[in-house]
């Protein structure tokens, strides 16, 4: 089975690097410091590479160790934690493909199977309720910091426990993750409650900009690289904003563009039927079926229209 070759991989390992996807959230930088800690505890010294993270995220043990770059010559290990593709190492790729050995850990729907052991299930509403397992199948005791992690990485893809991936089995890791004495209520205010003020001022532009097309089952809304430099954004400040237009009653699809340099990075998300993951694919992104995200290499109005008529073509 793939898990026990896992644990073999790491065991035999003498380096190993951790690895996320670009503008990681709670899900990709909660299980890359989990894995990390936990490496630690069998004594494998692990280098955890992230370039850049939301400070949202800095309260999380094991934040003072995370590496900017890794070393130069190859790994006898990679593992890849909530990544779906390749693509999506960014610039990191190499970490990873000159690795001897590679290993992923995920829950995208839309996968590439870019690892020679692929520990892939799509029905786990975070990626950390993967990686509870290996690190269980590691005999590693899932401590308060490793826990403080994992859950880190439950409640931000669950929204606070309440799409729809949620499962019983996941209750009971919570559940079990609090006997090891995590603060739940902490967690939950530092990464879905409390807001940055940068956040909010971006919050304010996207409502007042937002439209609704296709009978009003579709929104869409943008930011700028200028207002995100007028509201003094840094990484991660503009998490959570295309959920503004998907929580209006009758909206099917809420859009949300931001641009970066590399052209407009599309969010998406869906409330019932559509599959914004297909609609992503299409842009060579992807993510899950209510959740989905791509880049588009087009002035603002061209990109604009382009997702939309793409969503459009799902819309009942
Ligand atoms: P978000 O809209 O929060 O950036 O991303 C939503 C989901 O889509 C996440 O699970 C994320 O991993 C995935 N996603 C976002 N952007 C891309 C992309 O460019 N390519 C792929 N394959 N997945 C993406
Ligand atoms: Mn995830």
């Amino acid at each position: 089975m793939t898990i026990d070759n896992i644990k073999e991989e790491i065991e035999k390992a003498n380096s190993i690097a951790i690895l996320t996807h670009e503008s990681p959230d709670g899900d990709a930088i909660g299980c890359a410091l989990a894995l990390y800690l936990a490496l630690k505890k069998i004594n494998k010294n692990a280098d955890v590479i992230i370039p850049e993270y939301s400070r949202v995220y800095s309260f999380l043990p094991g934040t003072s160790e995370i590496k900017k770059e890794g070393k130069s010559e190859p790994y006898d290990l990679a593992i890849s934690v909530d990544v779906s593709t390749i693509k999506r190492l960014n610039g990191f790729a190499s970490y990873f493909e000159d690795a001897k050995v590679r290993i992923q850990i995920d829950h995208h729907q839309a996968n590439d199977m870019f690892a020679d052991y692929n520990f892939v299930n799509p029905v786990s509403p975070a990626c950390a309720q993967n990686l509870i397992l290996v690190i269980e199948k590691l005999g590693v005791d899932i401590d308060k910091d490793i826990g403080t992690c994992l859950l880190t990485g439950i409640i931000t893809d669950t929204g606070g426990f309440k799409y729809e991936g949620v499962s019983a089995e996941t209750f009971e890791f919570a559940s079990e993750l609090l006997t090891k004495g995590v603060n739940i209520s902490d967690i939950y205010k530092r990464v879905l409650q409390i807001k940055t003020r940068a956040n909010f001022e971006l919050r304010k532009l996207i409502i007042d900009r937002m439209e609704f097309v296709n009978n009003n089952k579709v929104t869409f809304t943008y930011i700028t690289l200028e207002d995100q430099k007028n509201a003094l954004a840094e990484e991660g400040d503009h998490e959570g904003l295309v959920e503004v237009g998907r929580d209006i009653e009758g909206v099917e699809v809420s859009i949300f563009l931001r641009e970066t340099e590399e052209g407009y990075k599309a969010s998406l998300r869906s409330n019932y039927y559509v599959n914004v993951s297909d609609v992503c694919v299409a842009f060579n992104g992807g993510g899950h079926i209510k959740a989905a995200g791509c880049t588009i290499k087009a002035p603002l109005e061209e990109a604009k229209k382009m997702i939309i008529d793409e969503v459009n073509k799902y819309i009942k």
